[in-house]
């Protein structure tokens, strides 16, 4: 989320990390540029009036980079930026301020299901279904009952079905780059993740990272 705006920043971000997601802030045009320039995320919430270079700025430089990260453009009410401009620049979408926050969310549901072809809205993988939307989550149709970051790192894992994903790589997308977490971490919610799905439902792969199985093990 690249936003200035300090207090709707950290409403937005806590409403968010409330439903599952996992939210950096930029405070600044230069920032938000650089951090979806280096990070890899699933989709960007950014303000037009933005410090140092505006939010067109800013989706004008990442699509010249060939980013096509989904980007919802946040426009000023006052009409002196046409949302038109935004569109034209290379956003996915819009929201008018001041917005409503379920409005919102079902926009950036809707930029991630729509962003690339491969985000189907119900992700399955072997035996486990996810819905995004609802935050289910059930094992042979049976519901399974994830807390947020399990869900999250799941979530992940199942978009990437029988890749092998570092342990550095779900520190970074599952949990907080504010945060100065310990590596080990995701080791330990791999352990509840398989303690819920069953031990085989998360393979170590020995010195590269985790990996979800594809198919069930015997
Ligand atoms: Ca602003």
């Amino acid at each position: 989320m690249v936003e200035d705006e300090e207090r709707l920043a950290r409403a937005l971000q806590r409403g968010l990390t409330a439903e599952g997601f996992v939210v950096d802030i930029a405070g600044t045009g230069p920032g938000g540029l650089d951090a979806a320039r280096h990070g890899q995320y699933d989709a960007v919430i950014l303000d037009v009036m933005l410090p140092g270079l505006s939010g067109y700025r800013v989706i004008q430089a990442l699509r010249a980079d060939g980013n096509w990260v989904p980007v919802l453009m946040l426009s000023a009410k006052d009409g002196e930026y046409d949302q038109a401009d935004g569109l034209d620049a290379g956003a996915d979408d819009y929201l008018t301020k001041p917005f409503s926050y379920v409005v919102l969310l079902a926009k950036i549901r809707a930029l991630l299901r729509r962003g690339a072809p491969e985000r189907p809205a119900v992700l399955r993988v072997g035996a486990l279904t996810l819905d995004p939307a609802s935050r289910r989550v059930s094992r042979d149709g049976d519901p399974v009952n994830l807390t947020l970051r399990e869900y999250a790192l799941l979530e992940y894992l199942m978009r990437r079905p029988g890749a092998v994903v570092s342990k550095i790589e779900l520190l970074d997308h599952v949990w907080d780059a504010s945060v100065d977490t310990d590596p080990n971490i995701v080791e330990v919610y791999v352990g509840y993740l398989r303690r819920k799905l069953g031990r085989g439902a998360v393979e170590t792969v020995r010195g590269a990272g985790y990996r979800l199985a594809v198919t069930e093990p015997a």
